[in-house]
């Protein structure tokens, strides 16, 4: 079985991820696992693309082994993209979920449905230590609720109206959520071109 160590801290993303790409045969390891368990990354980019491939490119090179990242967050149209790839620290360095969709709240008060707009984003990198690199996006559009709703997932999950369903992500739960989200639809891209790259190795 081929091994990748996912460049991130993020608990709830590594089980995505684990999640998503279970019927490959690749072992995804954590940092902690991988002995990196204290290990920072600053996300100075200003893309989701310069962050993602950052993340992985620094875990690559400390272990020497194969590494993917995921860099992603929420765009809402009305806020011009914000909180973009400033979300998990939309409300500060320290910021919790909670603080987070409590200030996206109160930015959105009084504004109506149809301008409650706005996609999650991910793009998923890899770095493999003969110097190849990959990248892909997956994005799912959706609408800002009015108020929390649902216990599921993390992040804007409990505010994330994915209209088909008429639920938050939240609520949804992790098997639907795995299937049609912005970090599905990335590692979906991936998967075939992953494929063939693991067998090169
Ligand atoms: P990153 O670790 O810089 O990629 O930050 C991602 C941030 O975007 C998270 O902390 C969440 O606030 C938000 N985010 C990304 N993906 C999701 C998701 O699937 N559900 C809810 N929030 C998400």
């Amino acid at each position: 079985m081929k091994r990748m160590i996912l460049a991130s801290q993020n608990k709830h993303k590594l089980e995505e991820v684990r999640n998503i790409l279970k019927d490959l045969d690749i072992e995804i390891v954590s940092m902690d696992e991988a002995g990196l368990g204290d290990l920072k990354i600053e996300e100075d980019g200003e893309t989701f693309e310069e962050n993602s491939m950052k993340k992985a490119t620094v875990v690559m090179e400390k272990t020497g082994q194969t590494a993917i990242a995921d860099d992603s967050g929420l765009e809402v149209d009305y806020l011009n993209g914000s909180p973009g790839v400033y979300s998990a620290r939309f409300s500060g360095e320290d910021a919790t979920d909670d603080d987070n969709n409590k200030k996206l709240l109160s930015l959105l008060k009084d504004v109506p449905v149809k301008e409650r707009t706005g996609r999650f984003v991910s793009v998923i990198s890899v770095a493999f230590p003969d110097g190849r690199r990959l990248s892909v996006r997956g994005e799912c559009e959706g609408i800002v609720g009015f108020e929390e709703k649902g216990t599921g997932g993390f992040g804007y999950d409990p505010l994330f109206i994915v209209p088909k369903y008429n639920k938050t992500f939240a609520q949804l739960g992790g098997e639907i959520k795995n299937k049609i989200s912005h970090r599905a639809r990335a590692l979906d891209k991936l998967r075939k071109e992953l494929k063939d790259m693991l067998e090169d190795q």
